[in-house]
């Protein structure tokens, strides 16, 4: 588990803008840019600035910044229009098709997704 800046993270290059990304929100916690590799019209994904590398890793203090992530995809869909049509994805572990260790929720419009219940 590590939660400070990874020197190996591709997200936490972006956030500390070593390389780029197309930036649709940032605050003192959370940045939210859009996927290099859509699978969806609009998909756009929201990360802590700290360094968390897995939902399971979180603790008992992350609970307000985990809340904030949340609400914030909402409110990026809401200002995208999409507020009557996305989803909220969240991979945790290899196994289960996380490749990026850092926390992130996918916000995706329009996306096919073969196992909808
Ligand atoms: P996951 O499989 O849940 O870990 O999702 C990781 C996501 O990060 C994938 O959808 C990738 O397309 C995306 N991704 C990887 N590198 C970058 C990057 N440099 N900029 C934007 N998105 C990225
Ligand atoms: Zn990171």
């Amino acid at each position: 588990m590590s939660q400070a800046a990874n020197n190996d993270c591709v997200f936490c290059k972006i956030i500390n803008k070593e390389i780029p990304a197309r930036i649709v929100f940032e605050d003192e916690n959370i940045l939210a840019f859009y996927d290099i590799k859509p699978k969806a019209d609009v998909h756009v994904l929201v990360i802590p600035k700290k360094h968390i590398s897995a939902l399971s890793e979180t603790q008992e203090n992350h609970q307000s910044l985990l809340g904030q992530l949340l609400f914030r995809a909402k409110e990026i869909a809401k200002q995208m229009g999409l507020s009557d049509n996305f989803n909220i994805v969240l991979n945790n572990g290899v196994k289960a098709g996380q490749a990026v260790q850092h926390l992130h929720f996918h916000l995706l419009s329009g996306w096919k997704n073969p196992h909808q219940l």
